[in-house]
């Protein structure tokens, strides 16, 4: 199902794999840390991008 997710901005290390692997769906925030926002349809394929598990529902 689609879904937007979230960036627990504590765990994120702003290292760019969400960006890069889904540039439609995340973008920098103004701390450089990933962003969700746009609605994705493969959440779980997106949050295994994440070395530090930051991204969740
Ligand atoms: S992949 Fe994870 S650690 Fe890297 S920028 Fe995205 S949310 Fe942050």
């Amino acid at each position: 199902m689609a879904a937007k997710l979230k960036v627990n901005k504590e765990l994120c290390i702003g290292c760019g794999a969400c960006v890069t692997a889904f540039p439609d769906a995340f973008v920098f925030d103004n701390d450089g840390k990933g962003e969700c926002v746009k609605e994705v349809a493969n959440p779980d394929e997106v949050k295994s991008t994440c070395p530090v598990t930051a991204i969740a529902d």
